[in-house]
């Protein structure tokens, strides 16, 4: 029997990982993705879910990275309305922190980094005013479903050919001849090139396999924290709280009912350890709370609570620095014979930085042995999964779909249309199964395990939804015995 042989093996299903094998699939190349756990089970659903130009990495004088990231906020509003909005930003001025001048200054920078011909119609900053006279600044970026982001790119990398594997951890990886041999727990692979999108885990890929090289950057892991609280007010906007630690903390509407806070910034020696908020990051984010909405609460107002481990690649700059907030959120590529790794980046250059990585492959001139759809970089105009509809038009969908399926209640319809955008319409066509509960029915279910990869309750309850935060306990756990009953 001859061994199939792949154009390229991805290792790891976070928002680089799937974007590279996304770009690859439709340039042609045949694509595997690896993930030892579910996609996006690492750094990318952990994230504040900003696609944003990063406001404060202008003190850090990072304007490459800001113009990057306002340019490629466009065109994620454009590829994915169901699951990126806008959202409003107020940041109360601090006297004693900043002046107000250089913040009006930063944002009218911001403002003018973001200009380009297919601006997303957002609203340029203004000052303005807090209920009790404190001067503010307000602004618009767009605010994205994170792990949603990871799975419809999935979906296209499945769609133009790419297989998908996940629950399926990278051993080891060995060159022999003239291509890599890929042992997972469960099988063999054998793929010409290797793209290590491991995220906290790229050093110890790279470690693992003696594939280390001087040029191999050191990696700063950092982690940052976010509680989840009931709402703290009614208004739909964040407001952003600088601290006099120069860190800025985000309070955002969650879910309907909660408030969002984060995030924190502590150095991690390595991503093995447990993630998890620690007590003193929880101590944090309170006193911030209790501060500035003059509440008192306490660990147990703490519904829920999420960490995630940054990679930041240490550019020898860095390691001068004193704290984790300074080290550029910037990406960078390092390149060995026939594999890239990806050190660093952010939810909001995913795209960019997977049409690069692709750039550099091409010049490789690795066979692309795969169905071929475009020729060069592609993904910059092409909607994804559910997306393909104008960004005002997404009310007008959620009334179409409640007029196809008037089954479901306002909430629901709004739910769906939201998670999976115009594929929503085709989860029901054959009829929407039964109700397991609060009007998730066994069509959705199934789809998510047959088109979504989900293998787990979990899988479902947090990554693919958020309905961790809404069904009852008796719901989730008929999810949980349906899908076993699925023998997945
Ligand atoms: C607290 C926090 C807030 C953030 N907020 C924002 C924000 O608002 N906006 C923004 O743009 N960015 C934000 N970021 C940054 C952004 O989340 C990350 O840059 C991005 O998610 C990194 O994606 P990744 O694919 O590199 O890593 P990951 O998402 O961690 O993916 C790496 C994957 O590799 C897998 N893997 C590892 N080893 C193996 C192996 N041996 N075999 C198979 N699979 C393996 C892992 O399981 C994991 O799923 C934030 C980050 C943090 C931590």
């Amino acid at each position: 029997m001859t061994e199939e042989i792949y154009d390229i093996c991805v290792i790891g299903g976070g928002i680089n990982g799937v974007g590279i094998a996304r770009d690859a699939s439709g340039r042609g190349y045949k694509t595997l993705l690896l993930e030892q756990k579910d996609l996006a089970s690492a750094t990318s659903s952990k994230s504040t879910k900003l696609i944003h130009g990063g406001l404060r990495y202008l003190e850090n004088y990072d304007f490459k990275l800001v113009r990057e990231s306002l340019l490629e906020r466009d065109r994620l509003y454009r590829m994915a309305p169901h699951i990126i909005w806008p959202l409003t930003f107020i940041l109360p001025h601090e006297k004693s922190i900043r002046p107000f001048w250089l913040i009006r200054l930063g944002l009218y920078l911001y403002d003018f980094l973001s200009l380009s011909s297919k601006r997303a119609p957002l609203k340029f900053s203004k000052s303005t005013h807090l209920p009790n006279g404190q001067k503010a600044i307000q602004y618009q970026d767009l605010w994205v479903e994170d792990s949603r982001l990871v799975i419809l790119n999935v979906k296209s990398a499945r769609d133009m050919g790419a297989t998908i594997k996940t629950y399926e951890a990278v051993q080891s990886t060995l060159w022999q001849k003239d291509h890599w041999v890929v042992q997972t727990e469960k099988s063999t692979y054998h793929a010409r090139f290797l793209v290590n999108a491991a995220g906290p885990w790229v050093y110890r890929v790279l470690e693992q396999n003696n594939l280390r090289t001087e040029q191999t950057p050191s990696v700063r892991l950092v982690q940052g924290s976010h509680i989840i609280v009931d709402r703290l007010y009614p208004d739909n906007h964040c407001f952003i709280l600088q601290q006099s630690d120069k860190r800025i903390v985000f309070s955002i509407p969650y879910e309907e009912n909660y408030t969002l806070v984060g995030t924190t910034e502590i150095e991690i020696a390595g991503a093995d350890q447990k993630i998890a908020i620690t007590e003193q990051e929880k101590k944090y984010l309170l006193n911030i709370i209790n501060h500035f909405f003059k509440q008192s609460l306490t660990d147990q107002d703490i519904r829920f609570d999420y960490a995630g481990v940054r990679p930041l690649w240490d550019d020898g700059e860095s390691s001068k620095k004193q704290s984790a907030r300074q080290v550029t959120r910037d990406y960078k590529f390092i390149e060995g014979p026939n594999i890239l790794s990806v050190f660093g980046g952010k939810i909001t250059t995913y795209r960019v930085l997977a049409e690069q990585a692709l750039h550099k492959i091409d010049n490789l001139n690795i066979p692309k042995t795969g169905q071929k759809f475009y020729a060069g970089a592609w993904t910059d105009s092409k909607p994804l999964a559910g997306g393909d509809f104008p960004p005002d038009q997404k009310d007008r969908l959620i009334l179409d779909f409640k007029s196809r399926f008037p089954f479901f209640s306002d909430r629901s319809c709004r739910r769906l249309v939201t998670a999976y955008g115009t594929d929503a319409f085709l989860m029901f066509d054959r009829g929407t199964g039964h109700d397991l509960g609060e009007e998730i029915t066994t069509a959705e279910i199934d789809y998510l395990i047959k088109q979504e990869w989900a293998k787990t309750a979990e899988d479902i309850l947090e990554r693919r939804s958020k309905l961790c935060y809404h069904l009852s306990d008796q719901t989730k756990a008929r999810i949980k015995n349906y899908m076993e009953q699925q023998k997945l």
